[in-house]
């Protein structure tokens, strides 16, 4: 007959056991879920949408700092700005009367100088000269074309309950209102802080809250300071926003496809994230539950 301590020591091997079965098939779904995302993006890249919307985007110029001040200073709510011609070959026309925002354009020379010795040498330099370009509200004809990130539209209550619990438990300051001076924008973080906009369904709200827990554990800690691209962090949090809401039965796989098509990702980026991606899904997955249950207790 097995003594109570040695039936309490299987008995507690029997857990341990269990909790690693249940970690590995937990991380086993999250692998698969990044796939099927992966797969997704890949999808939205190669749609003709997606495409006509790159085409579009790569005739809009970088523009120098010098040049993107002129603009702002003369038209400060500018969005999409390009020269005349330009405008003409996205077919749309600079509508009748509207004035340009003059920038500088950089023109290449070459002039022949006489040395002190007879001979003559030609010499390259730069000058600049005004040219007028528009803003996209300055001109009419066909829509540019988009790609919609639909917003979640359903509820999602106790998910978004159970991720404010999380932010909470982390000891980030989490409040729901309008973020100042971005009024159309969904949540916003900063190392210790998360604003979620609360005008939008709750489904959107949880999908919002948990990109911007990914950001905090992931992105905003100095010590990850200047260790990833934008692109790159937008990737990995929504990504984890995707496995979390998935894990919880909320399909938000429309709108992340999308939203990290537009930021530049691919499968291959996402795949080449996935530890990431999965450890801070896991980790933010376990925080839900585990809290959860405690209250479930108390
Ligand atoms: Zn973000």
């Amino acid at each position: 007959m097995a003594s109570l301590a040695q039936s309490q020591r299987t008995t507690t091997w029997k857990a341990t056991n269990k909790t690693a079965d249940k970690a590995k098939a937990l991380r086993a779904r999250i692998d698969d879920d990044v796939e099927a995302l992966a797969k997704a993006v890949d999808e939205v890249r190669a749609s003709e949408t997606f495409k006509a919307y790159l085409d579009v985007q790569a005739s809009f110029h970088r523009y120098s700092w010098h040049n993107s001040m002129l603009i702002l200073s003369q038209r400060p709510s500018a969005s999409q700005v390009a020269g005349y011609k330009a405008w003409q070959k996205m077919g749309r026309q600079v509508s009748k009367g509207e004035h340009g925002i003059m920038i500088f354009a950089p023109r290449p020379f070459k002039t022949e100088r006489d040395k002190p010795n007879g001979d003559s040498e030609t010499v390259e330099g730069l000058t600049f000269r005004p040219v007028y370009v528009f803003d996209v509200a300055q001109t009419d004809g066909e829509p540019l074309p988009e790609v919609d990130v639909p917003t979640v539209d359903v509820a999602a209550d106790r998910l978004l309950a159970r991720l404010s619990d999380v932010a909470r438990a982390r000891a980030i300051a989490l409040t729901f209102g309008k973020i100042p001076d971005k009024p159309d924008a969904f949540g916003t973080s900063q190392n210790g802080a998360i604003i979620v906009n609360d005008s939008h369904p709750t489904g959107q709200q949880a999908k919002t809250l948990a990109h911007e827990l990914a950001h905090e554990s992931l992105h905003w800690a100095d010590k990850e300071r200047g260790t990833f691209t934008r692109n790159l962090a937008e990737l990995e949090a929504e990504s984890v926003a995707y496995v979390v809401c998935r894990h919880f039965g909320l399909d938000v796989e429309v709108r992340a496809s999308r939203y990290i098509a537009l930021w530049g990702g691919d499968a291959k980026s996402l795949r080449e994230s996935l530890d990431r991606i999965a450890k801070t899904a896991r980790s933010i997955i376990d925080d839900a539950e585990s809290v959860e249950a405690r209250r479930a207790v108390a």
